[in-house]
C-alpha cells in the first residue's frame, strides 16, 4: 500500500513506458493531475530497434522532450542491403533520426514527467478498474479518465472488451547492442526471405541490431550463414548487454476508448517492427488524446488515432508483402537503387513530409489488403 498517495487525480496512467509517460506530459501540460503506475521499475527495457524517425523525434519535441547530443546519435536515412543489392534514401526536410538507448530513453521520460509534476507510481500493478476507480498497488484511486498504455498485451484493453479485429502473423524480434563504431550514419535493414536486420547507431561506439522474422532465423548465432556482409562489419565487435526478445506484429482494434477510458501506444494497436514507427505513433497518440480531454471528449482521440495508424499500417502491409516475396522485393529494391527520388519519395511519404491524397492512400491500402497476408479476427481476437 502507497502512504500519501492521493484519493483523487484527474488522469490516471496504467503503464509507465513511451506511451505512458508521454500521455502524462501533454496531460500535465494542460494542467492535469496525472497519477503514472508501472508494474516495473525504472528504467525500463524492452526489446527495441532503438531508433526514432525523424516525425518521431519531432513528435517528442512537441511534448516537451529535446534529445541532445549526449543521448544517442542522429542518423541520416535509410539504406536497404539484400545480397548485392542496395539502395537507400535520405530524410528530406524532415530532419534527422535518432538512435537511443531504450533504458536512456526511459530515464529522459521519467525525468521530463517527474519535472512536469506528474506522480510516478513504480512498481506498482494495476489490478483492476471499476466505477471511475483504478487499483494499483493494493490501493484505490477515483479518476475522470483512464489511459491504458499497459502495452501489447493490455490487461486494460481486455477490461473494457476492446478487442483486436485484424492482425497480421506475429514474427519472432531479437535485440542484441554490439560494441563498435558504427560503420554508417543510416540505419541498414538487411533484408532475407522472411527476415530482417536492422541495425541503429546508438552511441559512438555501440550500435543495436534487432532481428525479426521466425523462430528459425532469428538468433545472434544464425547472423553469419543468413546476413554475411552485417556479419563481416561485426567481426570484430563484442556484445554489450544481454539479448531481449519480443513479440512484434500489425494489429487493429475496432475502438480505442470506451467510456472514460482510452488507449494508446501499444494498447491500442501495433505496427509491425519494421516500419520503425511505434514510439513515434505513441507520441501523437498522447498529444491527441491531452487534447481531446482539454474538451472533455474522447472522440476527437478516437478519430485521430484512426487517422495517425492508417500510413503506418499502410506501410507496414507494404514492408510485408516485400518480406515474404523475394522476387518482389528483389525487383523493388532494383527500381529504388535504379531510381533514387523514388525511395527518397517514399521515406518522405513514410514520415509524413509529403503526405499523398486520401484517395491513393484507399487505392494502395484495398491493393495491399488483397496482396498481404492478414487475419480478420473474431470478436475475442
Ligand atoms: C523487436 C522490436 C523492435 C522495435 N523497434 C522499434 C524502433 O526501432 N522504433 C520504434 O519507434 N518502435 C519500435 N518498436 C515498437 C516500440 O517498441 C513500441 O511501439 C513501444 O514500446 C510502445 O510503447 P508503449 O508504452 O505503448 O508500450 P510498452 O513499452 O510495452 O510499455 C508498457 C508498460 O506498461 C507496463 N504495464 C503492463 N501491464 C501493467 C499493469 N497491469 N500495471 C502496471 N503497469 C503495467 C509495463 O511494465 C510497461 O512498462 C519495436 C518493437 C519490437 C517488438
Amino acid at each position: 500500500m502507497r502512504i500519501g498517495a492521493p484519493a483523487y487525480t484527474d488522469l490516471f496512467v496504467v503503464g509507465g513506458g513511451p506511451a505512458g509517460l508521454a500521455v502524462a506530459l501533454a496531460a500535465r501540460k494542460r494542467g492535469f493531475q496525472v497519477v503514472v503506475a508501472d508494474r516495473a521499475h525504472p528504467p525500463i527495457d524492452k526489446a527495441c530497434g532503438e531508433g526514432l524517425m525523424p516525425d518521431g523525434v519531432a513528435a517528442l519535441r512537441e511534448i516537451g522532450v529535446e534529445l541532445t547530443a549526449a543521448d544517442g546519435v542522429p542518423f541520416r536515412g535509410i539504406r536497404f542491403l539484400d545480397g548485392d543489392l542496395q539502395a537507400e534514401a535520405r530524410f528530406s526536410n524532415s530532419g534527422c533520426g535518432f538512435g537511443i538507448r531504450r533504458t536512456r530513453l526511459h530515464e529522459i521520460l521519467v525525468r521530463a514527467a517527474e519535472q512536469a509534476g506528474a506522480d510516478l507510481w513504480w512498481q506498482s500493478p494495476v489490478e483492476a478498474l471499476e466505477n471511475g476507480s483504478v487499483t494499483a498497488g493494493g490501493r484505490s484511486i477515483r479518476c475522470r479518465w483512464i489511459a491504458g498504455a499497459d502495452g501489447g498485451h493490455s490487461r486494460v484493453r481486455e477490461w473494457c472488451g476492446l478487442q483486436p479485429v485484424w492482425n497480421t502473423g506475429r514474427r519472432i524480434g531479437l535485440r542484441q547492442h554490439f560494441r563498435v563504431e558504427p560503420w554508417t550514419d543510416f540505419v541498414e535493414v538487411y533484408w532475407s526471405q522472411n527476415c530482417q536486420a536492422y541495425v541503429t547507431p546508438v552511441g559512438s561506439d555501440e550500435i543495436c541490431v534487432a532481428l525479426l522474422g521466425t523462430e528459425k532465423e532469428v538468433g545472434v548465432e544464425e547472423l553469419p550463414s543468413i546476413f554475411p556482409k552485417l556479419a563481416a562489419h561485426l567481426a570484430a565487435a563484442t556484445r554489450s548487454g544481454p539479448a531481449r526478445g519480443g513479440m512484434s506484429m500489425s494489429m487493429r482494434l475496432a475502438a480505442v476508448t470506451k467510456g472514460n477510458v482510452a488507449l494508446l501506444g501499444d494498447a491500442s494497436g501495433t505496427v509491425d517492427a519494421i516500419t520503425g514507427e511505434g514510439l513515434h505513433l505513441a507520441f501523437r497518440q498522447a498529444a491527441a488524446l491531452a487534447d481531446a480531454l482539454a474538451i472533455d471528449d474522447l472522440s476527437p482521440y478516437a478519430a485521430a488515432h484512426r487517422r495517425l495508424q492508417r500510413m503506418p499500417q499502410l506501410m507496414a502491409r507494404l514492408l510485408l508483402l516485400l518480406d515474404g516475396n523475394e522476387r518482389l522485393r528483389r525487383a523493388a529494391f532494383r527500381a529504388l537503387a535504379t531510381i533514387p527520388s523514388l525511395f527518397n519519395g517514399m521515406l518522405a511519404f513514410h514520415v509524413g513530409g509529403r503526405p499523398p491524397s486520401n484517395l491513393s492512400l484507399g487505392l494502395l491500402d484495398r491493393a495491399l489488403q488483397v496482396l498481404s497476408p492478414a487475419r480478420v479476427l473474431g470478436p475475442r481476437g
